[in-house]
């Protein structure tokens, strides 16, 4: 494995009484890297998340932290990992000090660093006022802020949160987003939302997973190298085949009124060339409008169920 690895997963899947719920999921994560993983509800995130995580074991594939594999070295790979699942267990009758001391000796931090472990952890979350407090009197936010603390308290290499903003008010929510947002400055993370701003908040790489399986990986920022789409409207009826021929066209679709929604490769400019062959075949070009797609849109489009793939 590359030493800036933090995470490698390869070919995961999981069946849930025989029907597949995540479908050969590879993925890495860099030293440092923020990875949102978004997708809608019943994607597979959750599912593919807990085996990363080593909470359910992966019917294939493997997954490997900071060097360590999860099935062969599951405590080794668990000290560098920290995990915030979609529903925190609460244990609602002890104090946040009390839960955090248990959480850290189960990471295996030595009883003589775990008063600092947990002051550091409890500090980082915005939570030194309420260590005597009960969990279960706690609000919502804070309670998410304690899921936290548990997943940093050993200070891992590599989080993992699953929907951490998920039920919280916009107050709640914009002070995890800012944690998250902190804590990714530390660590490798990877956070999964089914809201898209959620994710480009704080993530410099998104991972869109759809039924299953992965539909888009890429940087955010380097958008502008995603294909382009031109719509064009004719006069004359083209012929399909003499449009998706172009060069750099990669996908050609009719969208009525004498509209053709014309994709072309990342990076392809074919404006020209589709101009070029309206006029030399006298289909009369009475309009072209080029855009690139934002991820919003790509996100919808990507994970848009058609009529003969919906679950
Ligand atoms: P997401 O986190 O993206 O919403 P999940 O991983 O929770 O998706 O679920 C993926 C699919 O697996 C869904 O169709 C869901 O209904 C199904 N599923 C999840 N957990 C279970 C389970 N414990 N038993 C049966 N089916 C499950």
């Amino acid at each position: 494995m590359e030493s800036d690895l933090k995470l490698v997963a390869q070919g995961l899947v999981r069946d849930y009484a025989g029907r597949r719920a995540v479908d050969g999921v590879d993925l890495s994560l860099a030293q440092g890297e923020v990875l949102g993983l978004l997708g809608p509800n019943g994607a597979g995130k959750s599912t593919t998340l807990r085996m990363l995580a080593g909470t359910l074991a992966p019917g294939a594939g493997r997954v490997e932290i900071a060097g360590f594999d999860m099935a062969r070295s599951p405590l080794q790979a668990k000290r560098h990992l920290g995990y915030l699942p979609e529903h925190p267990p609460v244990y609602a009758e002890l104090t946040v000090d009390e839960y955090l001391t248990f959480c850290a000796r189960l990471h295996g931090i030595a009883r003589r660093q775990r008063r600092a472990a947990i002051d550091q952890a409890k500090a980082d979350c915005g939570l030194e006022d309420v260590g005597r407090r009960l969990i279960g009197n706690l609000s919502k936010g804070y309670q998410q802020r304690v899921g936290i603390a548990q997943a940093i308290v050993h200070r891992p290499d590599v989080l993992i949160f699953d929907e951490p903003t998920a039920g919280l008010d916009p107050n709640q929510l914009r002070g995890i987003r800012e944690l998250v947002a902190r804590l990714a400055t530390r660590h490798s993370v990877i956070v999964s939302s089914h809201i898209l701003s959620e994710i480009e908040a704080v993530a410099a790489r998104v991972v869109i997973l759809h039924h299953g399986r992965i539909v888009l990986d890429e940087r955010p920022r380097g958008i502008e190298q995603a294909p382009s789409v031109v719509d064009i409207m004719l006069r004359a009826s083209p012929d399909h085949d003499t449009l998706a021929a172009i060069a750099g066209v990669k996908s050609v679709e009719s969208i009525g009124d004498g509209r053709w929604r014309i994709v072309s490769e990342a990076g392809r400019d074919i404006r020209g060339a589709l101009a070029e062959t309206a006029v030399h075949r006298g289909w009369q070009l009475l309009e072209m409008r080029s855009h690139t797609p934002d991820l919003e849109s790509r996100f919808r489009e990507l994970t848009r169920d058609r009529p003969d793939h919906a679950a």
